[in-house]
């Protein structure tokens, strides 16, 4: 039989069918310009050398899909939000350097609708979606990717103070959450049209060390829910990403109904990858959790492939699983410790049938 494409084999993941192998998802994104050869700020900034970079990267590593994140400050600067762009890191919001946009309570009822359309980093994901689904959407799964709109105010306060915000004036916070929803409403929708096979909401404050679940519930999942529920309109999956530490499926299944989760801890309440697959393997896909600051940064190929064969021991029977890396592969790790995630996946195949 012919191998299978990336993407057919990530379809199988995703519909609980065990594939020719498990798919591979090591989540390079900022990686990817060093394949390239562009600094970090020239591939935040330029979408046409972002997608090239992705392209290029998927070439060389082999992945079965592209996670078309840039990083958590995209959206933020459509309402004027300063960044700033290292030269070799991720870009940042400059709320985390003493200058956010909301600087007291009163500036959240200044938010207002803004046009996606004309946002500046906003089009450039848009772009950079359209050229990798023209050029590799037939073979490799695209997955786009917006962050919840509790994540977007945060990067125009600072997560610290809009806590104690939603304390002091709920309203005022509510109000600007709803604003933020409805334009990343028309930018979730945006990346459909533009050719992504799935949409991952990065819903990082539904996680014990965040907030509680019902602050959750209150301040994210009441507006973000519009979100997912458009994608189940127009027949796009929609996978959660969260890589906070103890985090709630329960609360993220019930409201957003995901075909999987990305996630890099064990969720709250359980206790191993075996319970994890037991109580959660046949709910949602499971997308992860290759530890990031621990083998794929600081450790070497080996630890690479052993981590990895552990996770799809556990992890793999009947399908539903993709080995992804717990958030987006590190920046400036070895591209080797990628290469080696789909090494890995070739070489212990649970569902190969000899
Ligand atoms: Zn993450």
């Amino acid at each position: 039989m012919p191998e299978k494409t990336s993407l057919e084999r990530v379809v199988d993941a995703l519909s609980f069918r065990e594939s020719d192998r498990v798919p591979a998802g090591p989540l390079v994104c900022g990686a990817s310009r060093r394949v390239l050869g562009i600094t970090y700020a020239q591939w935040a900034k330029k979408p046409e050398l972002t997608a090239k970079s992705l392209i290029q990267a998927q070439k060389l590593l082999g992945f079965d899909g592209f996670l078309l994140l840039t990083d958590l400050s995209v959206e933020c600067e459509a309402w004027g939000q300063k960044v700033d762009y290292p030269m070799e890191s991720t870009p940042i919001t400059m709320a985390f350097k003493g200058d956010p946009l909301i600087k007291t309570v009163e500036d959240y009822e200044k938010l207002e609708w803004v046009d996606a359309k004309k946002a500046t980093r906003m089009k450039n994901s848009v772009q950079v979606a359209s050229t990798v689904a023209k050029e590799k959407g037939k073979e490799v799964a695209i997955m786009g990717f917006v962050y919840g709109p509790a994540g977007v105010l945060s990067m125009m306060r600072t997560l610290e103070k809009m806590s104690l915000d939603l304390k002091r004036n709920p309203s005022a916070v509510k109000k600007a959450l709803k604003v933020v929803n409805d334009v990343l409403l028309d930018y979730t929708v945006q990346q459909i049209e533009a050719g992504v096979h799935a949409i991952v909401l990065d819903v990082l404050f539904a996680s014990r060390f965040i907030w509680s679940r019902p602050v959750y519930d209150e301040f994210e999942g009441q507006f973000c829910v519009k979100l997912s529920d458009e994608c189940h309109k127009r027949n796009v999956p929609v996978i959660l990403h969260n890589c906070g530490n103890a985090t709630y499926f329960d609360t993220m299944t019930k409201w957003y109904n995901p075909l999987g989760i990305s996630f890099h801890y064990l969720p709250d309440g359980i206790s191993s990858l075996e319970e994890l697959k037991e109580k959660w393997g046949k709910k949602v896909v499971l997308l992860g959790m290759m530890d990031n600051p621990n083998v794929l940064y600081m450790g070497d190929e080996d630890l690479v492939l052993r981590e990895s064969k552990k996770q799809i021991d556990a992890l793999a029977a009947g399908g539903g699983f993709l080995l992804c890396s717990g958030c987006e592969f590190p920046p400036n790790a070895s591209l080797l410790n990628a290469k080696a995630m789909v090494d890995a996946c070739k070489m212990y195949n649970p569902y190969k049938k000899t």
